[in-house]
């Protein structure tokens, strides 16, 4: 009776989200293992895969996508608008012209609903063979952990509020060349969106390598250098006069390990300072290249044993990618700082575009344009060789009635501060903070530092 009776409870809780302090806290083990498992149990989810089958395939994995989303907004009186994007890709892993559909749940903001932070993991699986799209492809850690990492988000952070966008994304397409990221991505540009920040995770849900190192502390979160939508002035710009390491993706990693930092129970963020891993790729890639915030989630230790294998056993050796190599426990606390992240980037305002005037002077004039939301201004400054920023050196209040602010109330006027520092030695940034003190990554007033893509010139080569 009592087994049957705490059955029962843990169906009660699976079925609807118990509201909580914050909802990184109402994260759900049981729902993250039973979302793996019916993706497990479409068979393959390659992107060649049957499209019209009910139970099997690609097909029938993102019709369970849309359903879900469309039950958690059910849930949240109809909170979430989803859509099903889709275009016709063909290409060197896609010999044959095939649908590709991404499904895509939109929560929109109650105030800045164009200001957008996007949550995404790739639903389509592959094995040993990258063409192979009849066999059995479980994709449980690459990337069902992404795809229910995002399900789950949706699920928890839907019962709540939040002035800017939250866009929950399942991508179809990754592994045949990141199709669904492109196909995302330009439907943000399409949309007019303004992106805060892309949060793409893949391979999320383990913590042992088939050396059987393990590390279920860390996760690491991947950010570019020199940013990818650099043009020839910019990058002269950037060469003349520093910026190399403050793209606004890379003060995003730093936003990410800061805020990890809060939580010493939670996982600890290990900044790997490039793209992806190395001669890998993933879904960021593609909105990186129109100059979008973007970093991966990736667990610490990857297992190359259990992803992209056939299943088999080959002396004595287990290959595949199951839910019974996955750490669950580890899913979910990956799942619980990309909420706090998400619940944190939807509330902050947008970081500012700040410029930063040194030459032949002993001071530092830094000038912004105020932007929507802003309560008041975070100034930095590090040395050009320290990798994090350490705690503001002024603040600039946007009701004007704190010190070192001239006084109005429009937040989006012209901002300055005069820094007391040779700016030579220094990076300067600004961060934008709303009430209860959130705030957004730091803009650094370096070349291309700006958290908005950069208008290409006519005729330029990147
Ligand atoms: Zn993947």
């Amino acid at each position: 009776m009592r087994k049957v009776l705490t059955a029962l409870a843990i169906l009660a809780c699976s079925a609807v989200v118990q509201a909580q302090d914050h909802p990184a806290d109402a994260v759900s083990q049981e729902r993250l293992e039973a979302d793996i498992h019916t993706l497990v149990g479409f068979g393959t989810r390659h992107t060649l895969s049957v499209q019209d089958h009910p139970t099997r395939g690609i097909g029938a994995a993102v019709r369970w996508g849309e359903a879900t989303f469309k039950i958690i907004s059910a849930q949240c009186g109809g909170c979430l608008e989803v859509v099903v994007p889709e275009r016709i890709v063909q290409g060197r892993r896609i010999p044959e012209p095939t649908r590709l559909r991404n499904v895509v749940a939109i929560q929109w903001g109650t105030e800045r609903p164009k200001e957008v932070v996007i949550v995404q993991g790739h639903i389509d699986s592959r094995v040993s063979d990258v063409m192979d799209f009849t066999s059995d492809a479980p994709g449980a850690n690459d990337d069902g952990s992404g795809t229910v990492l995002v399900l789950e988000a949706a699920r928890v952070l839907s019962q709540r509020q939040y002035p800017s966008t939250i866009v929950y994304v399942l991508l179809s397409g990754e592994e045949q060349g990141l199709y669904g990221g492109q196909l995302m991505a330009d439907y943000a540009e399409e949309q007019g969106w303004t992106v805060k920040a892309v949060l793409n995770n893949d391979i999320v849900g383990g913590s042992c390598g088939s050396d059987g190192v393990c590390d279920d502390s860390n996760v690491r979160v991947f950010s570019e250098g020199p940013r990818a939508d650099l043009t020839e002035a910019l990058r002269a710009d950037q060469r003349r006069n520093g910026g190399e390491n403050d793209s606004p993706s890379r003060n995003l990693s730093r936003w990410l390990d800061g805020l990890a930092d809060e939580f010493p129970d939670g996982l600890n963020v290990r900044q790997i300072w490039r793209t992806d891993r190395m001669g890998r790729g993933g879904d960021q890639i593609p909105f990186l290249d129109k100059g979008y915030p973007a970093i991966r989630f990736s667990v610490a230790i990857e297992d190359y044993e259990h992803q992209h294998q056939d299943l088999r056993v080959e002396d004595g050796v287990t290959y595949g990618d199951t839910a019974e190599e996955m750490d669950f426990t580890y899913l979910v606390r990956v799942t619980q700082l990309n909420v706090r992240a998400l619940d944190r980037l939807a509330r902050a305002p947008m970081p500012p575009v700040v410029k930063a005037q040194a030459a032949v002077r002993t001071d530092t004039l830094l000038e912004w344009e105020g932007v929507p939301g802003a309560t008041l201004y975070e100034i930095f400054a590090r040395r050009t060789d320290v990798p994090a920023w350490g705690s503001p050196i002024a603040i600039s209040y946007v009701d004007g009635l704190k010190p070192a602010s001239s006084g109005t109330s429009e937040s989006t006027r012209n901002w300055s501060h005069v820094a007391k520092l040779r700016g030579d030695d220094w990076f300067f940034g600004v961060r934008a903070c709303g009430p209860e003190h959130v705030c957004s990554p730091i803009s650094s007033a370096v070349p291309a530092g700006a958290f908005a893509p950069i208008p290409q010139e006519e005729g330029d080569s990147k």
